[in-house]
């Protein structure tokens, strides 16, 4: 059964797409057959793999949702990259800002995403979201065919306060439109060992939200390696596999294959 996650914050540079990226990759290489969606015009997951120029691009995630919202035939792989072994990438370019204006006069427009992910789902074990930093009506689509979502928090700021929106977005999401989303966790990122005590961020969580939303035990250290990798589209474990940022990575990638009973 194929898992749907998002990985959402409306917060920009958070590291939704780093982990998006490497939680992916690392999915892949634990057998897991592995789908990303760029859901993002800034194109930076597309970018990750390896595609320099994403505005170069002719088929993207826009003309996925065109299909859709036209109900045209989609043909069997469209607009499918084969990234790398049992990683396959739907790619984004600016382009898909316009898909917010095509979808207001869409009946149904929140379920458009859901609507091809139905369709392409026995192909693969995990499908991660990559969100872009805003709750509009692209990640009300990725949400209303998630499964679960993944909260990156940087670990610097105080993460309770700016995660009200959000978690009230997902609720929204879950009683109207796809009760059985979940929230995965909170990820912590770029924490910093000497100043960021990510208990005490964990014991904050807690008390907001109670039980309700869980902080994965695993957290992402800063790392310059982590950010040496935005430029050189590799991997974490590509670049320094044996760093604490891919040991981070790796770790996180067997909870989630856990929380999903892989
Ligand atoms: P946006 O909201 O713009 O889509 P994002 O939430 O997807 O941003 P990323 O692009 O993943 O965030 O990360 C933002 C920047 O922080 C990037 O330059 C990335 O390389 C860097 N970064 C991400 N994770 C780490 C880390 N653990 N340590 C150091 N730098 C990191
Ligand atoms: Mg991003």
């Amino acid at each position: 059964m194929c898992k749907v996650i998002s990985i959402a914050n409306q917060k920009g540079g958070v590291g939704k797409t780093t982990t998006a990226f490497n939680l992916g990759i690392g999915l892949a290489s634990e057998g897991q057959r592995v789908l990303l969606i760029d859901g993002d015009p800034q194109g930076n997951l597309t970018m990750c793999l390896g595609i320099e120029k994403p505005d170069e691009l002719e088929v993207t995630l826009v003309d996925v949702f065109e299909r859709v919202i036209n109900e045209d035939d989609m043909p069997e792989g469209f607009a499918v990259i084969k990234a790398r072994q049992n990683v396959d990438l739907i790619p984004s370019n600016i382009e898909l800002s316009t898909a917010e204006l095509s979808l207001a006069n869409t009946i149904s427009r929140e379920l458009v995403m859901r609507s091809y992910i139905n369709s392409i789902k026995t192909k693969y074990d995990f499908i991660l979201i990559d969100c872009m930093p805003s709750m509009g009506i692209m990640t009300v689509n990725a949400f209303a065919c998630s499964d679960a979502v993944i909260i990156p928090v940087q670990a610097a700021y105080l993460p309770v306060k700016g995660l009200q929106q959000l978690i009230r977005t997902i609720n929204t999401v879950q009683r109207r439109l796809n009760p059985s989303l979940v929230i995965e966790g909170i990820l912590l990122t770029m924490v910093d060992a000497r100043t960021t005590i990510a208990r005490e961020i964990s014991e904050e969580v807690n008390n907001a939200y109670g039980k309700a939303i869980r902080v994965f035990p695993t957290y992402i250290p800063q790392s310059v390696r982590v950010t040496e990798t935005t430029a050189i589209a590799k991997s974490i474990y590509e670049h320094d596999g044996n760093g604490k940022a891919a040991h981070a990575y790796e770790e996180l990638t067997k909870e989630v294959l856990r929380n999903h009973g892989c």
